[in-house]
């Protein structure tokens, strides 16, 4: 596809960057650009543009204020000891943004031009990319109807848009496990719902939940399942997994994907990684029950969560309505730290892997 490119006549001074760069927090500044590409019913996907980054203009009656028709995706760009920027696995959250889409009720964006919308962007936003091995550019493509009117039905508009924003640290003082409070309460997502697809409404929905733990002196909340409010589904945006001690050495856990949960990259990354560690892998179910048992037996030594934002966060403590426990006495494992690092130094380069999960976007001469 081709893209009109029209540079920013207002970028930030070098020296203005640099000062965010140092400490760039997560969301709050954004590069000086931001790719759209439109979308209608006649012509398709067209007018594909890199422009200066901004604000965009709305009609009230804009069917995404109404109806919520809206996908997103995040992932990173990480810039390599050798200058290069990547990509960890581009194609999975083009992959999934189209799944997402669809079940929307929402078009496809050919995959490739997904990938090239990120190309674009980081051709002229490369100097946004930290040196600084811990900070990425966290990279957020989204979608949304754009056609005007209240009427209910598949909108026949739409805009694709990639903004860019640089990403501290997680952990600027190191990992510290977190807590969690097990909503019984409110669910995230039903089988048959949206819960597999990463639209805003899912979050919407969940908000209620993460103020409810905050109120319990959690830091986040942990979802079960809908209809049972007894199987372990996800951790606020991050997928989980459990680490069991086995005759033989380490188990790891993660809930299978039932329809309801967010099938995520880092998770499905994490089941490969795991077994090229030597762990045994499995998807399967685990009852609140039995979370709480394992914990107290032994079986379960440790547990975290993983998605793109934090990498990996370790589980210190749970709470519930009926009380609660603590996890590794509230330690990060041994297990959830080998497998941050490994994950961690494959994404910004520091280690090679032999599974094709480092996309190149920019070469190192940039
Ligand atoms: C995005 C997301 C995840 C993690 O997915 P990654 O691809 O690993 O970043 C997990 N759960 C929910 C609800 C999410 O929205």
């Amino acid at each position: 596809m081709e893209f009109l490119v029209t540079r920013s006549t207002k970028t930030k001074a070098a020296q203005e960057r640099e000062l965010i760069l140092e400490n760039p927090g997560f969301g709050r500044s954004f590069t000086d650009h931001m790719v759209i590409i439109e979308f209608d019913q006649a012509q398709g996907w067209h007018n594909a543009q890199v422009l200066p980054y901004g604000e965009i203009k709305l009609d009230p009656a804009n069917m995404a204020l109404h109806y919520g028709q809206q996908i997103f995706e995040g992932l990173k760009a990480y810039r390599h000891q050798d200058g290069s920027i990547n990509a960890f696995r581009p194609q999975q959250n083009a992959a999934r943004f189209n799944r997402s889409a669809k079940r929307l009720a929402m078009p496809e964006l050919p995959e490739e031009v997904f990938v090239q919308a990120i190309k674009e962007l980081i051709k002229v936003d490369s100097e946004w990319v930290p040196l600084d091995k811990e900070k990425s550019l966290y990279l957020r493509p989204f979608m949304f109807a754009t056609e005007v009117g209240l009427g209910v039905r598949p909108a026949n508009k739409y805009l694709f848009m990639l903004i860019a924003s640089p990403a501290g640290a997680y952990f600027p003082k190191g990992l510290k496990p977190v807590s969690v409070w097990l909503s019984e309460e409110y669910v995230r997502a039903a089988v048959g719902g949206t819960g597999e697809a990463k639209c805003a409404g899912n979050y919407a929905a969940s908000l209620i939940a993460q103020a409810q733990a905050a109120t319990q002196g959690c830091d986040q909340v942990v979802w079960l399942d809908a209809q049972e409010r007894r199987w372990i589904e996800e951790m606020g945006g991050m997928n989980l997994y459990f680490v069991y001690k086995t005759p033989n050495g380490h188990k790891l856990l993660t809930p299978k994907l039932t329809g309801s949960l967010l099938p995520g990259i880092t998770r499905d990354s994490i089941l490969t990684l795991a077994k090229d560690l030597g762990f045994e892998v499995e998807e399967g179910r685990l009852s609140v029950e039995d979370w709480r048992k394992g914990c107290e037996s032994g079986e379960i030594e440790e547990v975290f969560a993983c998605g793109t934002a934090a990498v990996i966060t370790p589980v210190g403590e749970v709470k519930s309505a009926s009380g609660g426990w603590l996890v590794n006495k509230n330690e990060t494992g041994s297990i959830t730290a080998k497998l941050r690092e490994n994950l961690l130094a494959i994404q910004t380069g520091d280690a090679p892997t032999r599974h094709e999960w480092i996309y190149e976007l920019a070469p190192k001469n940039r």
